[in-house]
């Protein structure tokens, strides 16, 4: 049985992870459950699952917590306990479903005590991608993708020399504003932003997917994965969410992912690698599809997906800098504070203001992510209200 530390087990991605270890019977122990603050999920999750250990990052719901009686299960609580439950020694692979900056830490932590990771925090690849890559290689770690479109390009480079990529062509479902132009976004309203056409995912992520900084994340998140330039990195809008990406070789054939928009089935390969498992996933049924199209993004409108690349390109510190931006941008937008459109001014004023470090340390990025929060909190207080 392979044992599996879940971290964000009450989260979107958490939850869909459990769901595949049910429907795997005998496949897998849960070790460890990590989230932050839900208190009532979190329990009935140890209750079912009893791993060894549980940890609730939030230190006041670990008082909440802990008044319960789970067995045999250790019960610790806090930032650090979060991070160190990384690197419990009966753990084969880790899980990295908690969302934001947060994931750094603990995913360093992680590879540095030689645990595979299955990775759905993206923002720890997109903020820290030459650290973790590099640690990932000097501990002998995988890192296995779960974020569909690169567990796409994962499924199509199996068995491939990576040397022989061309381009990575990255799927976009475009989001609920496909189409749109910045006229027609300006009193863009939460409950649009958080209609997502064919996901169903945590608020922040889906935001990020309405505004196409998920996309622009992604593009980071692909770059450290692959070893590619970012000028081989073309993202590729396709509506219907079937075509979870594509590899195009150097003699020019492309290899795609197809299969129905379902996180479960990124999340098992990921786990599963390198055996396929059944899966509960809805099988595909072409005479149902029709269509599949492909349209190329609007970077004038969909302003996060340049500023990603723009980032990315520019290297060092600037993608920390993007990504603390739109995390402090994407909250105050949620709580009512900012307009749609001003997540991209946010992210802007941090770019332009904030000096590129290169060869960032760990210590570097914390420092660049705290300074970006404080200045963009600023900038909303004092520019956008
Ligand atoms: P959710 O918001 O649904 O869940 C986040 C999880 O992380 C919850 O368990 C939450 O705990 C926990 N969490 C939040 N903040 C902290 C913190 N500071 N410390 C510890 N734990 C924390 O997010 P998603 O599941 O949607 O996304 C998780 C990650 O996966 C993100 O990085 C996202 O980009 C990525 N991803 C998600 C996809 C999806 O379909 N949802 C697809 C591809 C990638 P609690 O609930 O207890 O507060
Ligand atoms: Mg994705």
């Amino acid at each position: 049985m392979k044992k599996i530390a879940i971290l964000g087990s009450t989260g979107s991605i958490g939850t869909q992870a459990l769901d595949v270890v049910r429907n795997l019977p005998g496949e897998f122990k849960i070790s460890v459950l990590a989230a932050n603050s839900n208190v009532e999920l979190f329990s009935k999750q140890v209750e079912e699952f009893q791993p060894d250990l549980a940890v609730l990052a939030d230190e006041e719901s670990y008082k909440i917590l802990k008044i319960k009686n789970f067995g045999k299960t250790i019960l610790t609580g806090g930032r650090q306990a979060f991070i160190d439950a990384t690197t419990y020694d009966d753990t084969d692979i880790v899980l990295t479903a908690m969302s934001g900056f947060a994931g750094l830490e603990p995913t360093i932590k992680a590879i540095e005590s030689g645990k595979n990771i299955a990775l759905a925090n993206k923002e720890t690849l997109v903020v820290g991608g030459e650290i973790v890559t590099n640690l990932a290689k000097k501990f002998g770690v995988k890192i296995l993708p779960v974020d569909s479109e690169h567990g796409a390009f994962f499924q199509c480079l199996q068995g491939e020399n990576y040397k022989s990529i061309e381009k990575l062509l990255l799927t976009a479902s475009g989001g609920p504003f496909r189409g749109k132009k910045t006229a027609e976004l300006k009193n863009a309203t939460k409950n649009e932003v958080l209609a997502h056409p064919t996901w169903n995912m945590g608020q922040k992520i889906t935001v990020d997917s309405a505004s196409l900084v998920n996309k622009g994340l992604e593009v980071i998140e692909a770059k450290w994965l692959y070893g590619v330039d970012y000028n081989q990195i073309q993202v590729v809008v396709h509506p219907q969410s079937i075509v979870h990406s594509m590899v195009e070789f150097c003699d020019g054939s492309i290899i795609a992912q197809l299969a129905a928009p379902d996180m479960r089935l990124p999340i098992q390969y990921a786990l599963t690698y390198p055996d396929r498992k059944i899966s509960p996933v809805k099988k595909l049924d072409f005479w149902q599809i029709k269509n599949l199209t492909f349209e190329q993004p609007d970077f004038k409108t969909f302003k996060g997906l340049q500023f990603a690349y723009d980032a990315g390109n520019a290297g060092g510190t600037l993608p920390c800098t993007f990504n603390a931006a739109n995390e402090v941008a994407v909250e105050n937008f949620l709580q009512g504070k900012i307009k749609f459109l001003q997540i991209y001014d946010v992210i802007e004023n941090a770019m332009l203001k904030r000096e590129v470090k290169k060869n960032p340390t760990l210590e570097t990025l914390l420092e660049e992510d705290f300074e970006t929060r404080r200045l963009s909190e600023k900038f909303i207080g004092s520019e956008l209200n």
